[in-house]
């Protein structure tokens, strides 16, 4: 049976730590700033930009939410990015994703200044990462390295292997493991006899948004598994086979018309040695390391040392 990775109190701990380098910085003249642009009206991202900027503010940061009507223009998002970029008193910028169609997506996320890209998405600090010197690190991946580190989990020599591949999670995750010292196995959806492959892993890694895909079958006893899907799952049936007759789950139904799922099946929680839960996993832990992330951004521009 799975311990299960508690990601909100995780994530509470190390916002507490934020809050005291926040401090540290304001003692330094510096209050760390953060703009959330949000352009139209994905149900999701309304709620994810309202909770960053919320986040930020309990930290006693400075933060801000742009909002832009779904019509808006790749010229229109990146002189909103561009003003953002000047002004002294943010330090860092999170375009939402998804962006409408019509919105080059790459384009925007190009046009963040590097030191004031929390989200770790430019090419230049894609390129840091790589080269294992990065400041800021995509979130997802740094919350879930947080994980190991502090639940004493060993990485180094440890096989690991990824599911997915996306520039968000599975990629940076990957390097983030190679330079802890793992033997990281990345697959994808051509990859070939993927439970046999998955199950070579001591740690196993699911970001794929595909419910539960991930079921005993892909699991040695004993792994490490980490969910990080997130997929709303409105079928009665489907969720009655996943969580049984009773579950709360049914109820959560009821009342939303939906429930939130991983990609990792929860028949899993009996072999694993370590579970992270979808939702209250890995989730947390993203916001948390954004805020870290924009202390750090806040810092490294007015060059004072903070996480020391
Ligand atoms: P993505 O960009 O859609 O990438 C999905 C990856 O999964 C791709 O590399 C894809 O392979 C692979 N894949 C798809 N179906 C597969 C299959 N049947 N077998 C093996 N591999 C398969 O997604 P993402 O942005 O990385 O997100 C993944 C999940 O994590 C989503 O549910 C997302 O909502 C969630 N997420 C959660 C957080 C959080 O904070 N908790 C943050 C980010 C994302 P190909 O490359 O071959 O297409």
């Amino acid at each position: 049976m799975a311990q299960w990775i508690d990601g909100a109190a995780l994530a509470k701990q190390i916002e507490a730590e934020v809050a005291a380098e926040v401090q540290k910085v304001q003692a330094a003249g510096v209050n760390p700033g953060l703009a959330v642009v949000l352009v139209g009206e994905h149900p999701a991202s309304q709620v994810y930009t309202r909770g960053k900027v919320k986040t930020c503010q309990s930290l006693g940061m400075y933060s801000e939410r742009i909002e832009m009507p779904e019509s808006a223009t790749t010229d229109e998002v990146l002189f909103a990015v561009d003003s953002l970029n000047q002004r002294s008193d943010i330090h860092g910028i999170l375009v939402q994703v998804p962006l409408p169609p019509q919105v080059v997506a790459r384009d925007v996320l190009q046009a963040i200044l590097p030191d004031k890209d929390v989200d770790g998405f430019h090419p230049v600090n894609v390129g840091r990462l790589a080269a294992g010197n990065a400041v800021l690190k995509p979130c997802t991946p740094a919350g879930i390295m947080e994980i190991f580190k502090r639940h004493r989990i060993p990485v180094r020599g440890q096989r690991a292997v990824v599911i997915g591949r996306s520039d968000i999670v599975g990629k940076p995750v990957s390097l983030l493991l190679l330079h802890e010292d793992a033997t990281v196995t990345i697959c994808h959806s051509k990859t070939r006899e993927l439970p046999s492959v998955a199950r070579e892993a001591d740690i196993l890694i699911a970001a794929i948004g595909r419910p539960a895909l991930v079921d005993d079958t892909y699991v040695k006893d004993g792994a490490v598994v980490i969910d990080v899907g997130v997929n709303r799952l409105e079928s009665l049936d489907k969720i009655r086979e996943l969580f049984g007759e009773g579950s709360q789950r049914l109820a959560d139904h009821a009342r939303k018309g939906y429930t939130l799922v991983g990609d990792v099946h929860p028949r899993v929680h009996e072999k694993a040695s370590y579970m992270t839960p979808v939702p209250g996993g890995v989730g947390p832990l993203t916001v948390a390391m954004l805020m870290a992330n924009t202390v750090r951004a806040a810092a490294a521009q007015a060059r004072i040392s903070v996480f020391a």
